[in-house]
C-alpha cells in the first residue's frame, strides 16, 4: 500500500489536534505516516502511534528551526524522495503550512490543492473537496501530476485513534542548502495565554459582532462554558473591542468548527466567507430579518445580553 505522509504540527513535541484528524485522513487514502521535523520528538511519538502513523519520519537537520519555511519544505521533499511510493502529502492548512506546501510541490513538480474540507480515496488517487468564493461553490478536485500537496482545514474530520499500532522510525539525515537560508527568525514570544483553544482548531467557536455594543463578556462566558475559542466580526474588530487576531471572515481567519455561534453578528458576506463550513451554525440576533439567518442550522431571535447568559447557565448546569 503506498504511503500518505502526514506533516507533523506541533510545540516542541506536543502534537496539535491537526496532526490526529490528518492522520485519520491519510488512513481513509493508504497508509499513514507521519513526517516529524525539528525538536521534540519523544514528547510526540505516543500521539503519532496512538493515530495510527504506521511509519514516522524523524528529520535530523541543523538550523530547521532558525529559518522560516524554506528549510522546511527542503525537509519534507528529502521525505518524499526516500518513502517511495507515497500517495499523497496532508498538510494542515495554515498561513507557514500553506507556504511549505506550495514550496513542496514546485520541488516535486506536482500539483498542489489548498484548504480542502474533505479528501477521499479515488479511484486516481485522492479526490478532495473545497469550498470556494465564501463558499457558494463547492469544488470537487484532483491532483493530476506528481504527488498530490494537499493542504487540509481544521476540523475536516474526527480523529480516531488506532490501538495496537508501533510506528517503524526512520532518520532522514538532511543538509538544509545555504539557499534555503534566506529568512532567519530573529525572535519568538509566545502568544499571552488565554487558556481557550487555538480559534482555527477549535472545535466550538463563539463569535461577537456590532451587537455586543463592545462588551464580550457574554460572548466570552458562553465560550467558556462550551471550552470554545471567542472570534470577532470585523465591525468589532475595526471598533476596537477585540484583537485582530480573533477576526473571522475574509480579511481575517477561516474556522470550521463543530459549533459556531455567531451573536451580534448579521451575516455579511465577507463575515461568512470565514465561517461558512463549520459543521453547525447558531445565531443570536435581535433581527429576524438579518442575512445571517439565511444559513443558519439554529436561529435565535432575541437580545444577545439575555440569550447567552441563559444559554451558560443551562450548559453549566448540565456539567
Ligand atoms: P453589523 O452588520 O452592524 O451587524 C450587527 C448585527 O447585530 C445586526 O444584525 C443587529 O441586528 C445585531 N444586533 C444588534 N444588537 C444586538 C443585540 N443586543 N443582540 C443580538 N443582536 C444584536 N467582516 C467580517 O466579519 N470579517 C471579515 O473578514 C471582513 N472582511 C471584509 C473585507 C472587505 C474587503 C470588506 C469590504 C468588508 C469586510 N468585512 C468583514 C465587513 C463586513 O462587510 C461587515 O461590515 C461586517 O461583517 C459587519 O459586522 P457585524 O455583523 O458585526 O455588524
Amino acid at each position: 500500500m503506498s504511503q500518505v505522509l502526514v506533516l507533523v504540527d506541533h510545540v516542541d513535541g506536543a502534537v496539535r489536534k491537526t496532526t490526529t484528524e490528518l492522520l485519520t485522513v491519510a488512513a481513509r487514502l493508504g497508509e499513514p505516516a507521519a513526517v516529524f521535523l525539528g525538536q521534540g520528538y519523544d514528547n510526540a511519538a505516543a500521539t503519532l502511534a496512538e493515530y495510527g502513523a504506521a511509519t514516522v519520519y524523524q528529520v535530523e537537520a541543523e538550523g530547521l528551526d532558525d529559518y522560516l519555511v524554506a528549510p522546511k519544505a527542503e525537509a519534507l521533499a528529502a521525505v518524499v524522495r526516500q518513502a517511495g511510493e507515497v500517495a499523497a502529502v496532508l498538510v494542515a492548512s495554515s498561513g507557514e503550512n500553506k507556504e511549505i506546501a506550495g514550496r513542496l510541490a514546485v520541488k516535486l513538480d506536482s500539483g498542489l490543492i489548498t484548504d480542502a474540507v474533505d479528501v477521499q480515496a479515488g479511484a486516481e488517487g485522492p479526490v478532495t473537496t473545497q469550498s470556494v468564493f465564501a463558499a457558494a461553490f463547492t469544488v470537487t478536485a484532483s491532483v493530476t501530476k506528481g504527488v498530490p500537496v494537499i493542504t487540509v482545514k481544521p476540523n475536516s474530520a474526527e480523529p480516531v485513534a488506532v490501538a495496537g499500532v508501533t510506528p517503524n522510525v526512520v532518520t532522514v539525515p538532511v543538509t538544509v542548502s545555504d539557499a534555503a537560508k534566506t529568512a532567519r527568525v530573529v525572535e519568538r514570544r509566545p502568544k499571552e495565554k488565554s487558556g481557550r483553544p487555538e480559534l482555527t482548531e477549535a472545535a466550538v467557536v463563539v463569535s461577537g459582532g456590532r451587537g455586543t455594543n463592545g462588551d464580550f463578556s457574554p460572548v466570552e462566558s458562553f465560550a467558556d462554558a462550551l471550552g470554545g475559542a471567542v472570534g470577532a466580526s470585523r465591525a468589532a474588530v475595526d471598533a476596537g473591542w477585540y484583537p485582530h487576531s480573533s477576526q473571522v471572515g475574509q480579511t481575517g481567519k477561516q474556522v470550521s468548527p463543530t459549533l459556531y455561534v455567531a451573536s451580534g453578528i448579521s451575516g455579511a458576506i465577507q463575515h461568512r466567507a470565514g465561517m461558512q463550513t463549520s459543521k453547525t451554525i447558531v445565531a443570536v440576533n435581535k433581527d429576524p430579518e438579518a442575512p445571517i439567518f439565511e444559513l443558519v442550522d439554529f436561529g435565535v431571535v432575541g437580545d444577545l445580553f439575555t440569550v447567552l447568559p441563559q444559554a451558560t447557565e443551562e450548559v453549566l448546569k448540565r456539567k
